[in-house]
């Protein structure tokens, strides 16, 4: 394992790892953390999520006996995430060709690793490191959600990912899926409409009522697909749409999820016929499906007044954020694991204009060192 960040991280970049194709990376890492004397170990999760290899779970042994401190990032890039190639002009790296860079999540990787190796030669009496990288973040945090938390020992630490420098961010929402399916009646659309309930129709009217966008300051909804009807000579008797709701207050979410249900039902019922003087109208199906649990971290916990104060001691600018997405720190905290999630200095992400610079990928690197140091010595 070479010693400079920025080449360790051009060295990770260049190994293709697609989600649930981490098996490549995963190897290199482990073999990296061998050398600095840590454990691997790895889970089964990838027999749940179809991919090549586990999540890599690791101990770095400390000098000192204390509860370990966990630094998580994610193996997984997204596409397209194949034969990268970095590029560094003005300090600044990018990917030369039709590709992500893949900063998210190897920044994170990079910087968490050499933090460890300059610890180590610093001499200093540092804590048990425990480290966690998952697989198929990208793709709904498949691997923390099937993670054997059994592995790990940490109940606290940090996640790596996440874009401005010195940004802690402290709280994210809860998400979770709808997806309705609104039935109609069938007829022929010429002969006989008058005997039929067009479920497009209901559904449109349906949309038209419930909310969308922002609702308030800590909530969102949207509607992402619309599938339904076939031939246009029939009238459509199926129509399914799907959405989600995001919040970081709970209540709202559950009042939110009663109140879209509650308005699909009854708008459904609005669309009625008769046919041989009995009633037939349109029905509405419901169904929720939990995603992940919101993030709420006290700005006061011990955890976020180490990386503020380690901030400080490198001077570096810190921020306390409020995420608007869902992270592996969100499963984590969903199973008694804290970490408020750091900045690793990427920018652009999920497009082939990611870049990073050299100097915040340095800053961080300081940060994390500062944060393993001064928590050794509490
Ligand atoms: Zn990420």
């Amino acid at each position: 394992m070479c010693d400079d960040l920025i080449d360790y991280f051009i060295e990770l970049v260049q190994i293709d790892s697609e989600s649930k194709d981490e098996l490549k990376v995963a190897q290199k890492i482990e073999k990296d953390i061998l050398e600095l004397g840590g454990a691997v170990l790895f889970d089964e999760a990838h027999k749940k999520t179809g991919g090549n290899v586990g999540n890599l779970v690791a101990k770095i042994p400390g000098k000192i006996d204390k509860e370990p401190l966990l630094f998580c990032a994610h193996m997984d890039t997204v596409v397209p995430g194949k034969g990268i190639k970095p590029i560094i002009k003005d300090g600044i790296i990018s990917s030369e060709s039709e590709t992500i860079l893949g900063s998210d999540d190897k920044a994170g990787i990079a910087e968490v690793m050499i933090a460890i190796k300059n610890i180590q030669k610093k001499n200093l009496d540092y804590a048990p490191i425990e480290l966690l990288f998952t697989i198929s973040e990208e793709i709904g945090l498949r691997g923390a959600i099937n993670l054997d938390y059994s592995l790990l020992d940490s109940k606290f630490g940090y996640s790596l990912d996440s874009s401005n420098i010195g940004s802690i961010t402290t709280r994210a929402p809860a998400l979770d899926e709808w997806k309705v399916t609104f039935k109609g009646r069938e007829a022929h659309a010429g002969m006989d409409p008058d005997r039929g309930i067009n479920a497009i129709k209901v559904a449109a009217d349906a949309l038209n009522r419930i909310p969308q966008g922002r609702i308030d300051h800590e909530t969102t909804i949207n509607t992402g697909k619309i599938n339904g009807g076939g031939p246009h000579n029939i009238v459509a008797s199926k129509a399914v749409v799907e959405g989600e709701i995001r919040s970081h207050n709970l209540d709202t979410l559950q009042e939110t999820k009663n109140l879209v249900g509650d308005i699909f039902t009854q708008v459904a019922k609005e669309h009625k016929i008769k046919i041989n003087n009995k009633t037939v109208m349109a029905t509405a199906e419901f169904a929720i499906e939990k995603n992940f649990s919101n993030l709420e971290i006290d700005d006061d916990a011990e955890i976020v007044k180490l990386a503020k104060e380690s901030a400080k001691e490198t001077g570096l600018q810190y921020s306390i954020d409020i995420g608007g997405g869902g992270s592996d720190a969100n499963i984590l905290y969903d199973n008694g694991i804290v970490t408020p999630i750091l900045g690793t200095g990427m920018n652009n992400v999920h497009s082939k204009s990611e870049n990073i610079k050299i100097k915040d990928m340095q800053k961080t690197l300081d940060w994390i060192e500062k944060i393993i140091e001064l928590y050794s010595k509490k």
